[in-house]
């Protein structure tokens, strides 16, 4: 196609900027770099501190939990649950967190939970950055995905990336995109001496993956339960969701472990999800229909009953940039216009 002089000068502009990001992330990773920026580093490392700390919520097993927050400087991405299990001959983990430096600070609190044991299987339940970012710090072949998985992180990972980078800065340095080394596909599988189920659903994105320890009965189900927390729709697929969580909700169990907010024992965090997808769905497929802009629609009201989920109104507006185009596709008329 022949540019013209204005779409040229765009283009490098555009060009320019991408370079420029390019260069502040490559910047960031590289440890070596010597300036005034590696100067302050030291002093600003030590604010950098996840602080994390483990709860037993099942025998044995150790929930590390995020805010419920969206990603910001302070908070530094950990916005995610993880959880890390006692087996018998060793240690299985579940998501990893946002970055390398929560990698770190996640095999420290392992080891100091659990000492003197080594870590036999990591899984990775979906491909958003807040739950495999940690990956680095595991050896590859340890961590254990469905194919899907690896292949939305195989594709989307580096973009997830740089806007990770552009959200919570420093904490990300020396992050990078680390894929699974094993495509599960069994039913279950046995990890040191205890036996695992394995879920293959979608909904939150189109591979998302459930554990079950069989011993305990935790069902980790990563972001197809959200628990006080809005749910979030980048990939979101909500007929498809919805039927993975009347899959859950009819799944043996002892305890569920959501991807955001508190465990749940009776399963409230997939009612909360449930109640609040279907309510999405409908009010926005009222507003497409009503003529409803973007922001006209964003700026509606929301039920007091979700008043309870944190993040509410932002991911509520994020919610309908990620969905409103489609279901305008789908609910109106395409009227072929001729001149
Ligand atoms: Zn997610």
């Amino acid at each position: 196609m022949h540019k013209s002089p204005k779409m040229k000068q765009r283009s490098s502009t555009f060009q320019t900027t991408l370079n420029k990001k390019l260069s502040r992330r490559q910047f960031l990773q590289s440890a070596g770099a010597c300036c005034a920026y590696c100067a302050m580093a030291p002093a600003n490392a030590k604010l950098l501190d996840y602080q994390l700390s483990a709860t037993e919520i099942a025998s044995g097993t150790w929930a590390v939990h995020g805010r419920t927050e969206y990603f910001n400087l302070d908070n530094g991405g950990n916005i995610v649950n993880v959880a890390f299990i006692e087996v018998p001959d060793g240690i299985v983990v579940v998501d990893t967190g946002p970055s390398k430096r929560y990698g770190e600070a996640l095999l420290d609190l392992i080891q100091r939970t659990i000492p003197n044991k080594p870590i036999l299987r990591v899984y990775n339940t979906h491909h958003h950055p807040d739950h495999c970012f940690g990956n680095q710090v595991f050896d590859s072949s340890l961590i254990a995905a469905p194919q899907g998985v690896i292949d939305n992180l195989a594709s989307e990972g580096d973009a997830f990336a740089e806007n990770l980078y552009r959200l919570v800065g420093d904490w990300m340095r020396g992050t990078a995109i680390v894929l699974p080394g094993t495509a599960l596909d069994a039913d279950h599988e046995v990890v040191g001496g205890r036996r695992f189920s394995l879920f293959y659903l979608s909904g939150h994105t189109n591979s998302d993956f459930v554990v079950r320890d069989d011993e305990t009965g935790v069902l980790f189900t990563g972001d197809l339960a959200f628990m006080f927390r809005t749910p979030t729709t980048p990939h979101a697929d909500i007929a498809t969701w919805q039927t993975a969580i009347s899959t859950l909700d009819s799944t043996d169990r002892e305890l569920i472990f959501p991807g955001h907010g508190p465990q749940d024992k009776k399963g409230d965090s997939l009612t909360q999800t449930a109640d609040y997808l279907a309510w999405l769905d409908e009010n926005l497929r009222t507003s497409v229909e009503q003529g409803l802009t973007m922001n006209e629609a964003m700026a509606l009201p929301i039920p007091e009953r979700f008043n309870a989920l944190s993040v509410l109104r932002t991911e509520y507006e994020r919610s309908v940039v990620h969905l409103y185009p489609q279901l305008e596709d789908s609910v109106m008329q395409i009227i072929e216009i001729t001149r």
